[in-house]
C-alpha cells in the first residue's frame, strides 16, 4: 500500500494529489458553487487557448460518492455521471432509477464479464480498448436493442500500469470497429502521467491531439473521431490548452476522495 497522502512531503504530491484539498460538498449549494467553479475554470482556459466553452463538456465523476451526494449533484444540475467500476456504477443507477433523466458513462477498465450490465445501463463508455470487449458489447447491445457512444482509450504515458491502446495500434483497432454497429465510436479517451511536472503531464495530451488528427484522415466509415476526452480535476486547463472536448471531473466538485489516486489506479505509483 502507498503512502497515505498526509505522510508524503507537497513536493512530491502529483498535480492531482495536490488539488486533493477540495473540500467536501454536502448541499446543493455547494454543488452549484463547485459546478460554477469548475465551469469558470473551464471558461478561462479556453479563453487563453481561443476556444468556445461551449465545444468542451463537463462531466463529473461521482465514484466513491454516496447515493445522498449524488442526488445533490442531480438537483444541483447534473444529468450524466461518470463511475469507473461497473458493479458501483450498476448500484446507483437501481437505486437512482426514479431520476429517468440521469444518465451513466462508465469511464474506467472493462472486463468481458461485466458488458451485460454495461450495455443495460450505460448511456457512454470511455475506456474500449480490446475488441474482445468491443465484440461482447456490441453482442449484448444488439440484445437489448440498445447503442453506446464508445471512446477508445490509449495509454499515452506509457506506464505500464495504465490501460489503454498502445498509439500505435490505434489505427488497426479502429479498422475492425465498424463491425460492431451498436458502438457509436466518439473520438479518443486518454489518463495523462501522474506527476507534478506541467512538462510531462502536457505531452501526453499533445500525444492524443495529434494521434486524432493523424488518424482522422482516414478514419473508417461511421468511426467518429471529434471528440477527445482527456483532463481531471488536476489537469483539465492543460488537456483543454490541447483540444480536450471532454474533461472528467470528480475531486473539484465532489470533493476530496479519503485516498490518494494511487488507491484507484493500483499500480499508478510506478510512473517513471
Ligand atoms: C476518477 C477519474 C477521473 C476524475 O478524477 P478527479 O481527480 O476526481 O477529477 C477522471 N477519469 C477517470 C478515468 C477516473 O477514474
Amino acid at each position: 500500500m502507498q503512502a497515505r497522502m498526509d505522510e508524503v512531503a507537497p513536493d512530491t504530491l502529483t498535480l492531482h494529489e495536490q488539488h486533493g484539498r477540495y473540500p467536501q460538498a454536502n448541499s446543493v449549494e455547494d454543488f452549484r458553487r463547485n459546478l460554477a467553479a469548475v465551469q469558470q475554470r473551464i471558461a478561462s482556459a479556453c479563453l487563453r487557448a481561443g476556444r468556445d466553452p461551449a465545444s468542451v463538456r463537463l462531466l463529473p465523476v461521482s465514484k466513491t460518492f454516496d447515493e445522498a451526494h449524488l442526488r445533490m449533484a442531480y438537483a444541483a444540475g447534473c444529468r450524466l455521471l461518470g463511475e469507473n467500476k461497473v458493479q458501483e456504477a450498476q448500484r446507483k443507477w437501481e437505486a437512482m432509477a426514479d431520476l429517468t433523466d440521469l444518465q451513466w458513462s462508465v469511464i474506467g477498465h472493462l472486463q468481458t464479464n461485466k458488458v451485460k450490465q454495461v450495455a443495460r445501463f450505460a448511456s457512454e463508455f470511455q475506456a474500449l480498448d480490446s475488441l474482445r470487449v468491443a465484440e461482447a458489447l456490441d453482442r449484448r447491445l444488439h440484445i437489448e436493442g440498445r447503442q453506446l457512444d464508445v471512446f477508445v482509450q490509449v495509454n499515452t504515458s506509457g506506464e505500464v500500469s495504465k490501460y489503454g491502446l498502445a498509439p500505435d495500434d490505434v489505427g488497426g483497432f479502429l479498422r475492425a470497429l465498424p463491425a460492431f454497429s451498436a458502438l457509436r465510436v466518439q473520438g479518443l479517451m486518454t489518463l495523462a502521467l501522474f506527476s507534478a511536472d506541467v512538462s510531462r503531464v502536457r505531452p501526453c495530451f499533445v500525444r492524443l491531439r495529434e494521434l486524432r488528427e493523424r488518424l482522422r484522415q482516414d478514419a473508417p466509415p461511421g468511426i467518429g473521431l471529434e471528440e477527445l476526452s482527456m483532463g481531471m480535476s488536476g489537469d483539465f486547463e492543460i488537456a483543454i490548452e490541447e483540444g480536450a472536448t471532454v474533461v472528467r471531473v470528480g475531486q473539484a466538485i465532489f470533493g476530496a476522495r479519503a485516498m490518494p489516486d494511487a488507491y484507484y489506479w493500483p499500480t499508478a505509483d510506478a510512473c517513471p
